[in-house]
């Protein structure tokens, strides 16, 4: 007979106890951060979900391999594990670890880009539209319709759109010299990518003779999405369809902190030659020797082993479903979100929440601090306040008005998503009561982590 409790699949060797405030501590606790949760001590946080970056719970597996690591400057035994792995996994040429993903895409977009440029990809990640701004090229998304729709159906909302990205081919292809595919989607919603759709982007860039870069983060989970979603692939292994996705393409970016399930990490592949030796030369410059690249050895060790447990399906069934379980919860209370969850996070939608605060008085943030001050669950706004500037300083509409709900790896049980289910539950019931807020002050780029907040009308 087959049980239908789903169980975290793993017990637990040690804890770290976690701390109850008042509503009154939260409310100061805010107000001094300025409210902006990115300035809040970790410390007078209940739940964090903040992010699932860096966040997880590392195996007993992974802890004994830190033990293991081999601090030698130049050839450490423990950068050949972690080479092995990565490759085995990838299949590349060439893995240059990096102290996290951003130091992988600043390396990639400093090497191959010029003013004037275009990166396609389905959606850029904030990190990721950064460091090709910065070089003067333009991040363009190109994601299908459907992706665009919180509300709309689809197993494959992460897709990107193949004729948008062929008729950027035809009109600025001498411009373009990388086309990317972000798996899952972040910036969309943690929308999973399908087979079909990187194989049609692998035809694209053969036709046009251009290198197909993954941004590969979590990777894992959108192999998971595959074998579920896809047709004829249930059969496979998510690590067998990862390694499909990983051929398909001719290098990724990697955040380690996400699908390598450590606290620190990253890594850029590739199989051209002339590129990953400029990009080793860069990193000799900034991060480190090629063969540690900003990390420790014992950060090699932990992504190695990581890389192995990521694939393995009781915890990639396990993650999605907790995820899926906290969606279906919010949806039968009626809170509208993006549709189907994502893989490793749900995303609710604020703009249709409060929809009496407009985007440039920041729904995002409204419900963000609510959520904080009413149950001491973080979260964290996607929307106008992230995505919402103009590299000259002025200000729009973000496409959307989201807030994430990211979940740490192996971190919270059943018992926590119960409570984050009741918490957003009880913001939803008073929403219309939610003052929206200006900001006092914030920088030129990626603002939302330091921008001060007031709510308006007080
Ligand atoms: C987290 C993330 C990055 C950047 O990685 P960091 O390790 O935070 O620097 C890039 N792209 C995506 C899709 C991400 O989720």
């Amino acid at each position: 007979m087959a049980f239908r409790t789903i169980i975290e699949p793993f017990r637990i060797k040690s804890i770290e106890t976690i701390k109850t405030t008042t509503p009154e501590e939260r409310r100061k606790a805010i107000a001094a951060a300025g409210y902006n949760v990115f300035l809040l001590p970790a410390a007078d946080v209940l739940i964090d979900l903040l992010t699932d970056s860096g966040t997880g719970a590392m195996s007993s597996a992974q802890w004994g391999a830190l033990l293991q690591g081999d601090e030698s400057y130049a050839g450490s035994r423990s950068f050949y594990r972690f080479r092995d792995a990565v490759k085995d996994l990838t299949g590349f040429q060439h893995i240059i670890p990096t102290h996290q993903g951003r130091a992988a895409e600043r390396i990639l977009f400093h090497t191959i880009l010029g003013r004037g440029d275009v990166v396609p990809n389905n959606n850029h990640f904030d990190t990721t539209r950064a460091n090709i701004e910065v070089e003067g090229a333009e991040a363009r998304d190109l994601v299908i319709a459907e992706g665009r729709v919180p509300s709309l159906l689809h197993p494959f909302k992460g897709n990107i759109d193949l004729a948008a990205l062929e008729e950027s081919l035809v009109k600025d292809g001498d411009r373009i010299p990388v086309v990317m595919v972000t798996v899952t989607n972040n910036s969309g919603g943690g929308q999973p990518v399908s087979l079909e759709n990187l194989r049609g982007v692998r035809a694209l860039c053969d036709r046009f003779m251009k290198p197909f870069f993954l941004d590969a983060c979590r990777f894992a989970e959108n192999a998971y999405f595959i074998k579920l979603r896809e047709k004829g692939q249930a059969h496979r292994t998510p690590k067998e369809i990862a390694q499909e996705m990983f051929s398909l393409a001719d290098g990724c970016t990697m955040s380690a902190k996400k699908d390598g399930l450590a606290n620190i990490g990253g890594f850029l592949a590739m199989n051209d030659d002339a590129w990953a030796e400029e990009a080793r030369n860069l990193l000799i410059l900034t991060e480190g020797f090629p063969t540690y690249g900003g990390l420790a050895g014992y950060d090699l060790e932990a992504i190695a082993r990581g890389l192995e447990e990521v694939v393995e399906e009781p915890y990639l069934h396990y993650r999605i479903r907790s995820i899926e379980y906290l969606a279906e919860k919010l949806e039968s209370g009626g809170v509208p979100m993006i549709r189907p969850p994502g893989g490793h996070a749900v995303y609710l939608d604020a703009r249709a929440l409060l929809p009496h605060i407009p985007p440039l008085q920041y729904p995002g943030i409204a419900l963000v601090n609510a959520l904080y001050e009413v149950a001491g669950v973080r979260g964290v706004e996607i929307g106008t306040v992230m995505f919402g500037l103009h590299p000259d300083g002025s200000e729009h509409p973000g496409p959307m008005d989201l807030v994430r709900l990211a979940f740490p790896r192996r971190v919270y049980t059943q018992s926590h998503v119960d409570y984050v289910a009741e918490a957003v539950l009880e913001v939803a019931r008073n929403a219309a009561a939610l003052p929206g807020y200006r900001i006092t002050e914030a920088p030129r780029a990626l603002r939302h982590f330091t921008a001060r907040f007031q709510p308006l009308g007080s």
